[in-house]
């Protein structure tokens, strides 16, 4: 059975007393209300991740990731984080490609193809984003939009490496609108992605790998979505801000 997952991408958002409290009232839920096998990720700011990290390290459920890293893992890059810091105070998890990245940071296939080498090589696990446009979607590009992202950034790991990535699927002009995909657009998407993943590195790592759905998911309409077989969880941004929409979300596993 591969793991059902619900990571909240906190973005450029809350200060680091906010964050802290916010992350204190999400273990305590977690640890109060969450029954089922699902597990918990926290992607906020890297100045958080020392101290998330370390309340994190006594409950099972619930991880910490950064949003982003650089691709070297030390050097004359001023003002970047490599994933050896991250994995350094203690962090498990790193999204990459998330589409805010690629469309205000120009982040290619190619830079996101070497950052997924750094964050594995750091023993983290990506949570690599993909999704199209609007535009791809409404002049049907959205198919080898998908198949280009995934091949270019993550085809070239052998199925061992593969193993530790978790996908998330994201369609931009669902992220942060209030539109969300609905259950069928999504699952017809996962679907492909796992089909894709079948055909490269056979229909047993396809059949584990998880791949989250992300983009205005809320305590509403996330039990229809994860309900969906190839749904396997979702990456939340706005309502990971509110410690008790979050864990409504995490609890649509329950
Ligand atoms: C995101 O930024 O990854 C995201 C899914 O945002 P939101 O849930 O706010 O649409």
């Amino acid at each position: 059975m591969r793991q059902k997952i619900v990571a909240g991408n906190w973005k450029m958002n809350l200060d680091y007393n906010e964050g802290l409290s916010i992350f204190s009232e999400i273990i305590n839920m977690v640890n109060d209300e969450v029954t089922g096998k699902q597990s918990v990720i926290v992607c906020c700011p890297y100045t958080y991740l020392h101290s998330l990290s370390a309340l994190a390290k006594t409950h099972p459920k619930v991880s910490v990731g950064a949003q982003n890293c650089h691709q070297e893992d030390a050097g004359a890059y001023t003002g970047e984080i490599s994933a050896r810091m991250i994995k350094s105070v203690g962090a498990e998890y790193v999204i990459l490609g998330h589409s805010e990245r690629r469309q205000h940071f120009g982040e290619t296939n190619l830079v996101l193809s070497q950052k997924t080498n750094a964050v594995l090589s750091n023993s983290l696990k990506p949570i690599f984003c993909v999704g199209e446009t609007l535009e791809e979607r409404e002049s049907g590009q959205f198919f080898d939009v998908i198949k280009s992202q995934i091949s270019e950034g993550l085809f070239h790991l052998d199925a061992q490496q593969f193993g530790q990535v978790v996908l998330a699927y994201e369609p931009v002009w669902a992220i942060g609108t209030g539109k969300t995909a609905t259950a069928a657009q999504a699952q017809e998407i996962h679907a492909f992605i796992r089909k894709e993943i079948a055909t490269q590195f056979g229909q047993s790592v396809a059949d584990e790998t998880t791949v989250l759905y992300g983009g205005s998911c809320n305590p509403k309409n996330a039990k229809e979505l994860f309900s969906e077989p190839d749904i396997d969880g979702g990456l939340i941004g706005g309502a990971s801000l509110k410690s008790r929409d979050f864990v409504d979300v995490v609890k649509a596993f329950n």
